[in-house]
């Protein structure tokens, strides 16, 4: 299981690491959220994100490899659900995609089937050996989750204990969708005690009125703000 094994990963390079600790002053990590082929205009997904086009995709890939090369410690987030999850609308008989109901008394917003383990487009569209690890969440199909922390039941992935394991006290988050994924993973993480940075431009949101929204409510979470990446003013904060 591909979990499992980036948990692996992680902690037998925490341990290598650790002899060079002298050369990270502060070790940075960074989150690339959630993309993934269905949230991606260049692969038609089944819940394509406005703005995800090929040369978006390659911009994040850019990104990403300019991080690792700085030092940067990397991670992904992926939505990994099972086929009857209850965030599809197909789930629900008579339901359409988008619909907003009631489930156990919690607000669930209704998408098409996107994510689905094991398909094309669940993949992760960045090459995946820059990562250290990755967290899949949704994977639970009673239970929808937006945040690489946790699930909308409080239910805690691994994403916190292989930060801290690694001896990251700052991390750059970036991804899909502004108003989403990325919202509830960079509001998780200032709450869990990082110093948390979202980079606009390289994120992308459903709607521009809550993607507007949820970056108003990042921003009040404590999460610094960049229009663009710029590593040497992330090394400074
Ligand atoms: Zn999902």
């Amino acid at each position: 299981m591909v979990l499992l094994f980036g948990v692996a990963v992680a902690f037998m390079v925490a341990s290598t690491a650790s002899g060079q600790k002298a050369t990270f002053a502060k070790r940075i990590g960074a989150i690339v959220v959630d993309v993934q082929g269905d949230f991606t205009e260049w692969k038609k997904g089944s819940l394509a994100v406005p703005g995800t086009d090929r040369a978006f995709i390659e911009k994040v890939t850019d990104a990403t490899k300019q991080l690792k090369k700085a030092g940067f410690i990397l991670f992904a987030t992926q939505d990994w659900h099972p086929g009857e999850h209850i965030s599809f609308h197909t789930s629900h008989p008579g339901k359409k995609p988008f619909e907003v109901i009631t489930v156990h008394n919690r607000t669930q917003a209704l998408w098409p089937p996107h994510g689905v383990q094991g398909t094309e487009n669940a993949r992760i569209l960045v090459d995946n050996n820059l990562f250290l690890a990755i967290v899949q969440k949704g994977r639970d199909k009673r239970f929808d989750s937006y945040s690489g922390f946790q699930d909308h039941e409080g239910q805690e992935t691994e994403m916190d204990s292989i930060l801290k394991h690694n001896g990251i006290e700052k991390v750059v988050v970036y991804g899909i969708a502004t108003d989403y994924c990325v919202r509830a993973t960079a509001i998780d993480a200032a709450h869990a005690g990082y110093k948390v940075i979202v980079i606009e431009e390289l994120c992308r949101g459903v709607a521009s009125d809550t993607s507007m929204k949820a970056l108003e409510e990042i921003k009040k979470a404590g999460v610094i703000i960049l229009d663009k990446l710029d590593i040497d003013k992330i090394k400074k904060l």
